[in-house]
């Protein structure tokens, strides 16, 4: 098989989550982003690929590499590690302090707080995160935001296809310290570079993700759009939540008019499952464990309390892992940058993000059911995955293996040669095994 054949598997294995790393990496006369059939951003093969421009990718791709935080030689004072939600030093509630940033941020301006003091103190040049897109007003793109303003610009969740990563080769080419602002695949992405460029660990001086289920594959959202009563053809811009928490989506179209649907009704699935692409499905951590910081939403089982509406001003919970986090989070609440609330324990984050918690449970069922298919799955490692499927009923795990293995059948009905697809043997020496 040629490298770039093995390359397109993890596509065609529906491994992609669209990070943009590769592309970045290779460049663009080798392997491009482009908008794909079912409108999706997916990497694309441009040139030829070497047999080492394929190890390159797959060791880094978080497609199918998905690890937790490297062992510390030396244990941080006060950290914990709970089964479900993984290594913390503080879970506390916050909002930006300044009610612009609280305003038009997603949930309670946090990321945006946190992003800007970092601009304003010098501890970063810029800030490496994804705004909406100009030319395809549904999707977000990476920016590197220099000003508060663009900062402020880049506000909000963007559900629709990005590739966070997609200029990182850039980013670390300028050789100036940035933070990074994304999904826990990209920070995850990140830390798998960080093994072979030694830019990552000098430059990326903050990785702050947030907590996440997944994008909305985008002709779902196009359908959304339709049953708001608009053409997705005529869609300008399209704001997704922020200006309140959730705040109402607001979709403009090229003859000037806003539609705004309460977010809520803006998702409303009919009673369906809540579209997701398939590798989100069996993802191994969509809480942030390599990140120094992941924030989420603070919606009592997870979905905003219909009697409150949009205008709850809101409020982010933060899982604080590293000392360097703990370090940004004090300073910025003695600055003035975020007003920090109560703290709490992962029996709160259980309470706000059910979706995460039964995710993690399932994840090695579902990843084990996929191996058992024979078809390209994430390698993990220090995810707590075995051990937390330990605790479920067998019954439960025979389930979750038997449901991924019959989706992924449907999805891939062909079987391919995987040899090329061994777990990376780059780290195996000086951590835990992969998880099996
Ligand atoms: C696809 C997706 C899934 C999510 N799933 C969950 C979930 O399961 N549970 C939960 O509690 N919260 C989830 N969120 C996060 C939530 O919507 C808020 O973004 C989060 O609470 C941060 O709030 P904030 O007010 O601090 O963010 P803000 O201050 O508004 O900052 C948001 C930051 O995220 C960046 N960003 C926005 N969209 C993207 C994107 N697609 N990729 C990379 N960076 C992006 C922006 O550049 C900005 O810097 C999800 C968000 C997204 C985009
Ligand atoms: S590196 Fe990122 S964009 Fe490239 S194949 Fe892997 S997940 Fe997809
Ligand atoms: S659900 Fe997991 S795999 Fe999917 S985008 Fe979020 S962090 Fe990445």
């Amino acid at each position: 098989m040629t490298p770039e054949n093995r390359f397109r598997t993890i596509v065609d294995q529906h491994m992609c989550i669209s990070c943009g790393l590769c592309a970045s990496l290779m460049g663009p006369h080798k392997i491009e982003m482009a908008v794909s059939d079912h409108k999706e951003l997916r990497p694309r093969v441009a040139g030829t690929l070497t047999n080492n421009d394929f190890t390159k990718v797959q060791r880094v791709c978080p497609g199918v590499r998905i690890e937790g935080p490297e062992l510390q030689t030396t244990p941080v004072n006060g950290e914990k590690t709970d089964l479900v939600w993984g290594p913390y030093l503080r879970m506390v509630h916050a909002h930006a302090s300044n009610s612009t940033h609280r305003w038009e941020g997603s949930t309670g301006g946090v990321l945006t707080a946190l992003a800007t003091m970092l601009l304003r103190t010098g501890k970063v040049a810029f800030v490496l995160h994804v705004k909406a897109s100009d030319s395809n007003p549904t999707f977000g793109v990476s920016t590197m935001s220099f000003t508060e303003a663009d900062v402020l610009q880049a506000a909000g969740s963007r559900y629709g296809p990005a590739a966070p990563l997609s200029r990182l080769a850039q980013a670390l080419e300028m050789d100036q310290s940035f933070a990074f602002i994304g999904r826990p695949c990209d920070v995850s992405a990140i830390g798998n570079l960080a093994e072979f460029d030694e830019r990552v660990a000098r430059l990326i001086v903050f990785r702050l993700a947030f907590v996440c289920g997944g994008p909305t594959p985008s002709l779902d959202i196009d359908r959304m759009i339709a049953r708001a009563g608009v053409n997705p053809e005529q869609v300008v811009e399209m704001r997704y939540r922020g200006r309140g928490c959730p705040g109402p989506t607001a979709i403009t179209t090229a003859d000037g008019n806003t539609v705004y649907k309460r977010y809520s009704d803006f998702l409303n699935t009919d009673g369906r499952t809540w579209p997701m692409h398939f590798r989100c499905k069996i993802c191994p951590d969509g809480i942030g464990e390599r990140a120094d910081i992941a924030v989420s939403d603070t919606w009592p089982g997870g979905v905003p309390d219909p009697t409150i509406g949009d205008a709850d001003s809101g409020t982010n919970a933060m899982i604080v892992r590293t000392l360097k986090g703990l370090e940004l989070v004090q300073e910025a609440d003695a600055a003035g940058f975020l007003t920090l609330g109560n703290d709490f324990g992962p029996e709160g984050m259980d309470l706000y993000q059910p979706h995460q918690r039964d995710k993690k449970y399932a994840a090695w069922a579902r990843i084990r059911g996929l191996r058992g298919a024979g078809r390209l799955f994430p390698h993990t490692k220090r995810l707590r995955l075995r051990d937390l499927a330990s605790r479920m009923p067998r019954e439960f795990n025979a389930e979750q293996s038997r449901g991924t293995k019959d989706r992924s059948q449907a999805l891939v009905p062909e079987h391919i040669d995987l040899s090329y697809f061994k777990a990376p043997d780059v780290s195996l020496s000086r951590t835990v095994q992969e998880e099996k």
